[in-house]
């Protein structure tokens, strides 16, 4: 399925090209002589198009793909009766186009009562043998369609969590921390839910890899992670912003509740043997304020964060504040 439908000119776009192609049909039924047929293809073409402008004007795709299904679902039966040759053909895009644009089950849910109404419809009325074979590929499509659709879904989560991924940490990236931001500090001027950041900076990280080497450097990030993974309240999300430095936002959390979590964090790192070489932490701490931005709010933290680093290191320092360990 296209993911979450988004893309509405492209998806309007196929439907005005849908309705121009029906119409074109009604057109040759017309020259034709057949006048029902005629009538019943402008009526789908007109249905098609004004589901089209709807997606177009109002980019509301959920209503419209249902619309859309259904007329997808009862137009090529509809001529399926009136003319079973021409009317079979149809059958075939229409399933694959199912899973195009509507979700997995409900896809499959309309392609089976597709084939299902095509079959009681069809059966009798032409040659047994064409009947069972235009059965068993429609079957076959709807089959291949959902392998499709489930691949390519499969693809798509999996690829939205590494765009979201810390390669190296497996934490949330500088992306995943944007977007939760963002949420804490909606929840905050919507419900005035306090939460707060807890800014991380290795101390002399630097020292490590010159010293070791970069491939221990990588193993010390990965142990500060697993531990401050150990930390962490349920409500409290970890992201690698790069390098050695990490963020906590601590959702709910005032900034004392917030600075008992860094202060075990850093005394547990602290207590810590990371492949025979000492580290400790800075952190700086900042809650969420009103009028503030994600900007403000990281920069308090960040600020708070180069007091610690100022102060000696291995400390928690709060935003405004004294800090709370020396
Ligand atoms: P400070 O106490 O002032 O923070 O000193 P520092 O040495 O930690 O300085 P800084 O935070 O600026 O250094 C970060 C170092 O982290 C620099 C770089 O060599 C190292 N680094 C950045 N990314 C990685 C990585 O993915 N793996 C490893 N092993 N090292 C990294
Ligand atoms: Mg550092």
């Amino acid at each position: 399925m296209l993911s979450s439908f988004e893309n509405k000119y492209l998806v309007s776009g196929l439907g005005y090209l849908g309705a121009f192609a029906i119409f074109a049909f009604a057109v040759i039924r017309y020259i034709e002589g057949n006048l029902e047929l005629a009538l019943l293809d402008i009526i789908l073409a007109v249905l098609l198009f004004s589901v089209s402008v709807f997606i177009q004007v109002t980019g509301k795709m959920r209503l419209a793909k249902y619309g859309a299904a259904a007329i997808a679902l009862t137009g090529p039966l509809l001529i399926l009766s009136y003319a079973p040759y021409t009317g079979m053909l149809w059958l075939y895009v229409v399933t694959a186009t199912f899973y195009f644009f509507l979700p997995l089950k409900q896809a499959t849910l309309f392609a089976a009562v597709l084939i299902i109404s095509a079959g009681v419809l069809l059966f009798g009325e032409i040659d047994l043998l064409l009947f069972c074979s235009l059965i068993v590929t429609l079957s076959l499509i709807c089959g291949f369609s959902f392998i499709s659709a489930i691949n390519s879904e499969h693809f798509r989560s999996q690829l939205l969590q590494l765009s979201k991924e810390d390669a190296l940490t497996g934490t949330g990236n500088r992306r995943a921390f944007e977007i939760h931001a963002d949420q804490a500090m909606w929840n905050f001027k919507r419900h005035r839910l306090v939460s707060s950041l807890i800014y991380i900076d290795i101390d002399h990280f630097k020292q490590v890899n010159d010293k070791y080497g970069h491939s221990l450097g990588d193993s010390v990030l990965q142990g500060v992670v697993r531990c401050v993974q150990g930390n962490l309240r349920q409500d409290d999300h970890l992201f690698r912003l790069g390098g050695d430095e990490f963020v906590i936002i601590a959702n709910g959390a005032k900034l004392q509740q917030a600075a008992q979590v860094a202060e075990r964090l850093r005394q547990d790192i602290e207590s810590q043997n990371f492949s025979e070489y000492d580290i400790s932490l800075s952190i700086g701490i900042s809650a969420t304020r009103a009028k503030d931005s994600v900007e403000e709010w990281v920069a308090r933290a960040d600020a708070a964060l180069y007091q610690s680093k100022e102060q000696g290191r291995n400390r928690v320092s709060i935003e405004d504040a004294d800090e709370i360990r020396a």
